[in-house]
C-alpha cells in the first residue's frame, strides 16, 4: 500500500493559504474545515511553509493573543519535509514518527498534489488489517 492508494481514497484537496495570511484567518480555515495544518503557497504554486494547530498555540502562549493578526509566516515551519506517491506508509510513517509531526504534503515534479495525515495513514492500516482477517476467515471456513 502507498501514498498513491491513500490519495485514491480520500482525493487530492489540499487546503492553502498565503504567507501573508493573518494568523486569525488561519485559525479559522482549520475550524471549518475540521483540520490540523495548512500548506503554506505563494502566488506560483510554490511551496512555502507548513502551518499546523500546534504552531498556533504555541506562538499564542510566547506571544499573547495580538500575535492572531500577525501573517501565518512568523510561526510557520519553512523546512517542510514532502513524500512521494509511490512512497510507501511504511516510510511514511517512519518519517513522521522520526521527525514527530503529523502531516506529510504530497508533491509530484515541484507540485503539491495531496496531503496525507497520521489519521489517514492509521485509517489505511485498520482497513488493510479488517481485510486480511476477514481473508484468513474464509480461508478458515472453506479449507
Ligand atoms: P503536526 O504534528 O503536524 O501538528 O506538526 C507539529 C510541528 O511540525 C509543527 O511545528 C508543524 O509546523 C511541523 N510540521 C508538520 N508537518 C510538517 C512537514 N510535513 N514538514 C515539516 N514540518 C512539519
Amino acid at each position: 500500500m502507498n501514498v498513491a492508494a491513500i490519495l485514491k481514497l480520500k482525493g487530492r484537496e489540499v487546503f492553502t493559504a498565503s504567507p501573508d495570511t493573518p494568523l486569525l484567518e488561519i485559525a479559522e480555515l482549520l475550524g471549518q474545515h475540521k483540520i490540523g495544518c495548512i500548506v503554506i503557497a505563494e502566488d506560483d504554486g510554490k511551496v512555502a511553509g507548513i502551518v499546523s494547530e500546534r504552531d498556533i498555540v504555541r506562538e499564542i502562549a510566547r506571544a499573547g493573543g495580538s500575535v492572531l493578526d500577525e501573517p501565518v509566516e512568523v510561526c510557520m515551519t519553512k523546512a517542510v519535509v514532502s513524500c512521494r506517491e509511490s512512497d510507501t506508509m511504511d516510510q511514511l510513517m517512519g518519517e513522521m514518527t522520526a521527525h514527530r509531526f503529523r502531516h506529510m504534503p504530497v508533491m509530484d515534479r515541484g507540485r503539491l498534489v495531496g496531503l496525507v495525515s497520521i489519521g489517514d495513514v492509521v485509517r489505511m492500516r485498520i482497513a488493510e488489517a479488517e481485510m486480511e482477517a476477514a481473508a484468513m476467515r474464509e480461508y478458515i471456513a472453506t479449507g
